[in-house]
């Protein structure tokens, strides 16, 4: 495949975006504290590829640790749809948010995971099965 443009949400609709990304490049999952809790599952991609459409009023704005993704989720449903670098280079996308994609394709996009737990993002953890 190449690169397409997709469309996305939060749950509730209230965040819209769209993004210009290769699924079959690869996506992301990482088993760092937050990805964790989220069970994320990400595309990076460079953040002029990322355009927010609504719901810039309602994206909050959560950071920890070091503070390097400013993690963004809808205040209305609570949907993580997307996180940025603060120095704003890359958007992460939540593969999940994007719409209109059939389980099949969903299953079949390659996954490349991160041990972002010991801030190894060159290798895959021990364990991924649960990721
Ligand atoms: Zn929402």
């Amino acid at each position: 495949m190449s690169v397409q443009t997709y469309t996305g949400c939060c749950h509730c609709g209230a965040v819209a975006f769209e993004v210009d990304a290769d699924l079959e490049a690869g996506t992301l999952r990482c088993n760092c504290s937050i990805c964790t809790k989220t069970r994320a599952w990400l595309i990076l991609v460079p953040s002029e590829r990322f355009r927010l459409l609504t719901g810039a009023d309602r994206l909050a704005d959560y950071r920890f640790g070091a503070a390097r993704i400013r993690h963004r989720f809808c205040t209305v449903c609570g949907v993580k749809t997307h996180g940025e670098t603060v120095d704003g280079s890359h958007v992460a996308v939540s593969v999940v948010c994007l719409d209109g994609l059939a389980p099949e394709r969903l299953a079949a996009l390659p996954v490349r995971y991160v041990d972002g737990a010991h801030d190894r993002w060159d290798a895959a953890p021990a364990v991924t099965a649960y990721l």
